[in-house]
């Protein structure tokens, strides 16, 4: 919840109380240095041991409720009709509308089966944005990936409320070019994960609707971060200021043939599910169940999982839940811009955006400016951003790099984590790196996985810029931190 003090001042409070807490510690500079230097300058090679601020993602790292950890010990752990999953059909029932539940063990396990029964090669899938594990499945299984986004969705620094529209016009364009035989569906991402947690607005995706039932083409609701888009909405959309957000998740579901996400995100425990009222999307995906993830009642989740996902779905349409982190971005977000660092405006779900663009011009795009800023603000601070750019692109069928449309360095913001202060530090980190972002130079890598190789690619520092860094950081603040 946001209030506004007498000063003047808007703060992010927290609705919770913290009973647990895990300790984590700020190693100097120089052990950051050399951390990084092990990690290949890229971040999720890094160990947590040598982390202070671990927001790499909001993926799994979200803090659980006391009643979801309640819900783990009561969990029934049968192979076959265990009666967790019957808690957790019930909860998409109750919240999300649907009949049938498919539980997946995370969210791009959902989209593996859906791509195996959905998409043919050949195929065109157009969506809002992609996401990288969306795009890899959808890929593998022969289709192309169509990014229908609006005019101004990659102006990271901007007012529109709905930067994760999808464009009418060039949906309809693609519907008259492919023909609605070769779009497997159409895929709406709720808060464009890679475009900075950007919404959606309710008044788009009942176009998208109206679009695509004219053509009896199936929509697909990526809900990985449902809540935070259902949040946005009840915020920003005209019509929609007195509607809850229990309200507003359903209305969006109703608008969907099939829903899956990752519950890794808004509904913090680690799995995913796919959800239908339709049987005959349900009897494809039971076939192939039992094949990739598990039995139909756990589909490769834990029964604690599975038993904490019902409890999750439940609490992430109550209001305090569904803003707790998008306050703090917001709160995030506002701080940075006040310090004349370019992150990505206005505020979305899941992250703080920096736009490594405009905060490292001099470093060309297949240099990697994206991930050398993520190094380099690990190296200020010991926060541990993601890159989000050209080293999330794969390379093209002729090894070309393929320049990504943004190029971001992603602090995520887990669920009831961290506090204003951890945000005030790392802003006042990123200010000092912006008055020394001469000294960060680009990429190259040295050891590069064919797929998906931003997760375990190893880079080096041209011209040995970390060490340059870490002694200027050094001059100014000693080597105690
Ligand atoms: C995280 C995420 C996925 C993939 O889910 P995993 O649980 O990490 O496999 C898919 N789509 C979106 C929008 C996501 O944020």
């Amino acid at each position: 919840m946001r209030v506004k003090l007498t000063t003047g001042k808007e703060i992010p409070l927290e609705m919770y109380k913290v009973r647990i807490v895990q300790k984590t510690s700020l190693p100097p500079s120089e052990a950051r240095l050399r951390a990084i230097e092990e990690a290949g300058y890229n971040t999720f090679l890094l160990r947590s041991r040598d982390v202070f601020l671990d927001m790499l993602t909001d993926s799994g790292t979200n803090a659980m409720s006391d009643q979801q950890l309640a819900s783990m010990m009561v969990s029934d752990d049968a192979y076959a009709g265990g009666e967790s999953f019957y808690r957790l059909s019930d909860a998409v029932r109750d919240v999300l509308g649907f009949t049938y539940t498919v539980p997946a063990h995370q969210g791009r396990a959902a989209e593996h089966l859906l791509a195996k029964i959905l998409v043919k090669k050949g195929d065109v899938v157009p969506m809002n944005y992609h996401f990288t594990t969306t795009k890899a499945h959808y890929e593998l299984a022969g289709g192309t990936v169509l990014e229908l986004y609006g005019p101004d969705a990659l102006e990271t620094d901007s007012r529109n409320p709905f930067k994760g529209n999808m464009d009418i016009g060039r949906l309809q364009a693609a519907i008259d070019k492919y023909g609605a035989e070769r779009i497997s569906f159409v895929r709406m991402e709720a808060t464009t994960n890679l475009i900075g947690g950007q919404p959606f607005s309710m008044a788009n995706l009942k176009e998208v609707r109206a679009l695509t039932s004219k053509h009896g083409i199936a929509v697909v609701l990526d809900g990985s971060l449902i809540s935070e888009n259902a949040h946005f909405i009840s915020k920003r959309e005209v019509g929609y200021e007195r509607v809850s957000v229990a309200n507003i998740v359903k209305e969006m579901m109703a608008q969907a043939d099939i829903l899956y996400l990752s519950g890794r995100k808004s509904t913090c425990v680690r799995g995913g599910l796919i959800a239908t009222n339709e049987r005959k999307y349900y009897d494809l995906l039971k076939a192939w169940l039992p094949v990739y993830e598990g039995f139909l009642t756990y589909g490769g989740m834990s029964s604690k999982e599975i038993e904490a996902m019902a409890v999750g779905l439940r609490e992430m349409v109550d209001p305090d839940v569904a803003s707790s982190s998008a306050d703090l971005i917001q709160y995030f977000v506002e701080s940075m811009v006040a310090r004349g660092i370019p992150a990505v405006t206005p505020p979305g779900g899941l992250a703080g955006h920096v736009d490594a663009k405009r905060f490292l011009p001099h470093v060309p795009q297949l240099q990697y400016p994206a991930g050398a800023l993520a190094a380099a603000i690990y190296l200020v601070s010991g926060a541990r951003p993601m890159e989000r750019g050209t080293v999330s692109m794969d390379r093209d069928a002729n090894g070309n790099d393929v320049p990504s449309d943004l190029e971001l360095a992603r602090l995520a913001v887990p669920r009831r984590v961290y506090s204003m202060a951890h945000m005030d530090y790392v802003v006042d980190r990123l200010a000092w790196l912006l008055e020394h972002r001469e000294l960060v130079r680009g990429l190259r890598f040295i050891e590069e996985p064919p797929v998906l190789r931003f997760f375990t690619g190893r880079m080096v520092a041209l011209e040995g810029w970390g060490s340059a860094l870490a002694k200027a950081f050094q001059a100014d603040f000693g080597m105690e931190c």
